[in-house]
C-alpha cells in the first residue's frame, strides 16, 4: 500500500511537471544546439553613407517601399520571436534613422513582452536630433560606427561629414544612454594609424571601443578585403601602448574584451576572419523586405512577408520561424568561399 502511494505520487510530480513544461515557452535551438535569441532588424536598406566597404557609389537597388516591412508586421514577426525566446532586438540598416517615424517603432517593440534589450546600431550623423526621443522611447544601449577621427579621412572612406557624427555621439551622450560601443573597421592601409588615437578618444568620452575585421561581404566587402587587417595583431601592437588586462562586456555578441588598466575602457575584438565565432552564434537577421537571414555569411534564408501578408496567424508564425531556423547553418564561410556572399551588408541589416 505504501510502495503504491509513492508511486502515485511520483506519476503526480511527473505530471504536475509535464504541465510546467508545457507552459513554457518554445525555444528556438537549431540544429547545431545553439540557443537563438537575439535578432537584429534591418529597418531600411538606405543608408546616407557610402562606406567604401559596404555599398557601391551611385547604388540604386534599394527595395521598394511597397516591400519593407510596415511597422505593425514588425511588431508581429519581433512579437512571434519574443513568444519564443528572443529577449535581445538590435535595430540596423541600413541607416536606421533614415526609416521614418523610427521612434514610434521603438516604442511599439520596446512594449512587447519578452523583449528586454533593445539596442540601436547607427552612424550617428542623424542621431543629435533623435537621440533623447529614441531613449526615450526604449532604446537602452546605441553602438556607432566610426572609423576614422580625421575628417579628410571621413569623407574618403564614408562619401560624408564628420562634424554630425561627433555631434551625434554627443548628443548620445547627454541622453544617457550607456554603454555607447564605437565600432571601428581595422583597415589597413588606411586607418590603422589611428587606433591609439581612437582609444584615447574613448577613454576620454568614456565610449566602449569595438574593432571589427573587414568581411567579404558583396563585392564592396570583397574588394575591401585587400585592406583586411588579423586583430590578433593589432591587440598585440595596442598592447605595447597599454596595459592591457582580461575584461568583461555585457551585451551578447562575440567581442573578446581586454580593458586598459586603470581606465574604464574596455576594447573589444570582433574577429569574424581570424578566429571566427560561429559556434556560440546566437542571432538571426531581419531584413527591411521580411526576408530571414539565417547567417551573416551564407544565403540560406526564409521568407516572411509573403505570408505575413497571406494573413497567417501569430501561431502559424512561430511554426514557421521554427521550421526556419533548421535552415540554420554551422557557420560562414568567408575563408574557403570568400565571393559565397553576393548581398551588400547593408541590406542583410549589419
Ligand atoms: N548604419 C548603421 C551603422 O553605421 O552602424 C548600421 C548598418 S552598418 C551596415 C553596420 C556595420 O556593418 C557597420 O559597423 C559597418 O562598419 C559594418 N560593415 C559594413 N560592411 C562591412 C564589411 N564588409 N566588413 C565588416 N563590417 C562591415
Amino acid at each position: 500500500m505504501a510502495g503504491l502511494l509513492v508511486l502515485s505520487e511520483r506519476l503526480l510530480r511527473h505530471n504536475n511537471s509535464m504541465q510546467e513544461d508545457a507552459a513554457l515557452p518554445a525555444r528556438l535551438i537549431d540544429p547545431f544546439g545553439r540557443k537563438v535569441e537575439y535578432v537584429r532588424l534591418s529597418v531600411t536598406d538606405k543608408c546616407n553613407l557610402r562606406c567604401f566597404y559596404c555599398l557601391p557609389e551611385g547604388f540604386k537597388g534599394f527595395e521598394e517601399p511597397a516591400h519593407w516591412l510596415r511597422f505593425d508586421e514588425i511588431e508581429r514577426v519581433i512579437g512571434a520571436f519574443a513568444g519564443l525566446g528572443v529577449s535581445r532586438v538590435r535595430i540596423t540598416g541600413g541607416e536606421p534613422l533614415v526609416r521614418k517615424d523610427l521612434p514610434q517603432l521603438v516604442g511599439q517593440l520596446a512594449g512587447l513582452p519578452g523583449v528586454d534589450d533593445l539596442s540601436l546600431s547607427t552612424n550617428a550623423t542623424l542621431l543629435e536630433r533623435h537621440a533623447q526621443s529614441l531613449q526615450r522611447a526604449g532604446v537602452s544601449r546605441i553602438n556607432v560606427s566610426l572609423d576614422t577621427l580625421r575628417p579628410e579621412r571621413f569623407r574618403e572612406i564614408t562619401g560624408g561629414r564628420l562634424a554630425p557624427v561627433l555631434d551625434g555621439l554627443m548628443a548620445a551622450k547627454v541622453a544617457g544612454f550607456a554603454p555607447i560601443k564605437l565600432n571601428m573597421l581595422a583597415l589597413r592601409g588606411i586607418n590603422d594609424d589611428e587606433f591609439e588615437d581612437m582609444v584615447e578618444f574613448c577613454i576620454e568620452h568614456g565610449f566602449t571601443l569595438r574593432l571589427i575585421e573587414t568581411m567579404p561581404v558583396g563585392s564592396t566587402g570583397r574588394q575591401a578585403s585587400e585592406h583586411y587587417l588579423d586583430l590578433q595583431v593589432v591587440k598585440q601592437r595596442l598592447a605595447q601602448r597599454f596595459d592591457l588586462v582580461p575584461g568583461f562586456m555585457p551585451g551578447g555578441g562575440p567581442a573578446r574584451y581586454v580593458q586598459v588598466r586603470g581606465t574604464d575602457l574596455r576594447i573589444g575584438f570582433i574577429t569574424p576572419i581570424s578566429q571566427h565565432f560561429c559556434a556560440t552564434c546566437n542571432r538571426v537577421r531581419l531584413a527591411v523586405d521580411g526576408t530571414l537571414y539565417l547567417c551573416l555569411g551564407q544565403d540560406h534564408k526564409y521568407e516572411l512577408r509573403p505570408l505575413l501578408r497571406q494573413g497567417i496567424s501569430d501561431a502559424g508564425l512561430q511554426e514557421v520561424i521554427m521550421e526556419a531556423l533548421t535552415l540554420k547553418p554551422e557557420r560562414h564561410e568567408f575563408r574557403e568561399q570568400p565571393g559565397q556572399v553576393a548581398r551588400f551588408m547593408s541590406m542583410t541589416g549589419g
